[in-house]
């Protein structure tokens, strides 16, 4: 079982350009499969992840 722990104090760090991300920009898509939402690092503009649900994680 994972534990998640909470870490507000924590900046998370783009994987492609090593910048910590205070924000992350997402912006919509629509594909064969219906509408997805694209995370992207607001430095590199580099995709973070993708997923189907907004506000919801690679999920
Ligand atoms: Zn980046």
């Amino acid at each position: 079982m994972l534990k998640s722990v909470q870490k507000e104090d924590v900046t998370p760090v783009c994987p492609h350009c090593e910048r910590g991300v205070s924000e992350i920009w997402f912006r919509t898509i629509e594909t064969m499969l219906g509408k997805r939402y694209v995370y992207m690092c607001p430095s590199c503009k580099k995709v973070l992840g993708v997923t189907h649900r907004k506000g919801f994680w690679m999920g």
